[in-house]
């Protein structure tokens, strides 16, 4: 809760009308990050009082800035704010290492349309951003908007990303986008604004915010798929660290006589026990699997492909312990392929976890499976997407009643 708002009671006009400003960009700014927020989650997140917030609502509303529908919580009437469609769409775009996907959504949050197509291993950026540019063209087609009103684009790929230079900072992580500034090559094909960020970072904020990660803090969302990766969102932000890296779980080094990784580094998690690695040691007595085929198998009791993934799961639960004595998360948020095999792979999870932990003041820290699925980090491409727009020059100057 921001504690630092004020109401404008009392206060001298000139005062109450900066004031007024300054509350009504916190509300804005509380309505984008969550999307979709009722007025008393407004009033706990921004600090002010409930009458203030439905004031404000108002304005905004007979303004055209946001739309107000009547819902409930926990039994009681609510009612829902968001910015309204008329101001205009946003684009979200998940880069994986085996997969992309692009989104056109609402001011907010819902998805309006999306496209999705499986990446090549080492997959080239330009064809990539080419593509990206083409789904968006044919997506703005047909639901029969313009991009002109694209109000800013999130992309969510899957490296730790230099958020000053929009490039991946760790050189070899994704291999075909080393050097390139991502953010500008999009915005010359978009004619937009563009953020990037790293896609378990996204995928971390868009469970807090709106899947199993709600109400909790601090949270870890670990993803486990063709890499990975740890998103730390701490007091309600994301955790980024100093250059961009925190979190990076799979390059932890715990077996300096291990097998080299991708990253130049020796023994590090993804190379010891990572979907390549579960993979490999499958093809002698199952041929080529995808990973797909690896957690199919699984689910239908194929044991050899089970062993291989408890084994994984073993040493995987070995990092997140370490993690969780440093982060000391209130619940752990499992994303990415693997967790599609739920207590198959978490059941192990929590238990080689739970192994390795200090004991807190709980008794076992809560590790459950994401709810957003395989487009978590699509999701959270969009809350990127919205949390940067700027809304456009024309609303500037709408008049506001100066309600009181
Ligand atoms: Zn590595």
């Amino acid at each position: 809760m921001i504690s630092t708002m004020v109401d404008t009671a009392g206060l001298a006009h000139g005062s109450q009308t900066s004031l007024r400003e300054a509350n009504r960009a916190h509300i804005l700014d509380a309505i984008k990050k969550f999307g979709v927020i009722t007025q008393v989650e407004l009033a706990d997140a921004t600090g002010l009082s409930a009458g203030t917030v439905s004031v404000i609502v108002k304005e905004l509303l007979e303004a055209g800035i946001v739309n107000t529908t009547p819902t409930s919580r926990s039994g009681r009437r609510a009612i829902n704010v968001t910015l309204a469609r008329r101001l205009g769409i946003v684009a979200g775009v998940h880069i994986g290492r085996r997969d992309l996907r692009v989104c056109l959504a609402s001011p907010a949050g819902e998805i309006l349309i999306k496209q999705h197509l499986p990446l090549a291993k080492d997959h080239r950026s330009d064809t990539v951003l080419d593509r990206i540019a083409l789904f968006i063209s044919d997506m703005l087609n047909h639901i029969g908007a313009s991009r002109e009103e694209i109000l800013g684009t999130g992309v969510a790929l899957d490296a730790p990303i230099d958020r000053t230079t929009s490039m991946v900072c760790s050189p070899g992580l994704m291999r075909g986008w080393d050097q390139i500034a991502i953010g500008p090559a999009l915005e010359r094909r978009l004619d937009c604004d563009v953020v990037v960020e790293n896609g378990t970072n996204v995928g971390a904020l868009a469970e807090c915010r709106m899947g199993a990660g709600f109400g909790a803090d601090p949270v870890i969302y670990l993803s486990v798929s063709h890499g990975i990766g740890a998103g730390i969102v701490y007091e309600g932000k994301l955790f980024r660290g100093f250059s961009g890296i925190a979190g990076e779980i799979g390059h932890v080094s715990y077996d300096d006589q291990g097998p080299i990784c991708y990253c130049g580094n020796r023994g590090c998690l993804e190379a010891v026990t990572g979907t390549s690695s579960m993979l490999e040691s499958l093809k002698l007595t199952h041929g080529n699997l995808s990973l797909a085929d690896l957690t199919e198998r699984a689910t239908g009791g194929d044991i050899a492909c089970r062993r291989v993934i408890e084994d994984a799961t073993r040493h995987i639960g070995l990092a997140l312990a370490g993690l969780c004595n440093l982060i000391d998360p209130q619940r752990v948020v499992v994303g990415g392929d693997i967790a599609r095999l739920g207590d198959l792979f978490l059941d192990p999870l929590r238990a080689a976890t739970s192994r390795f932990t200090l004991p807190g003041s709980t008794p076992t820290i809560e590790i459950v499976p994401g709810e957003l699925g395989v487009e978590c980090e699509l999701v959270g491409a969009v809350c990127l997407a919205l949390e940067s727009i700027r809304l456009p020059g024309n609303l500037e100057g709408v008049v506001f009643h100066d309600a009181s």
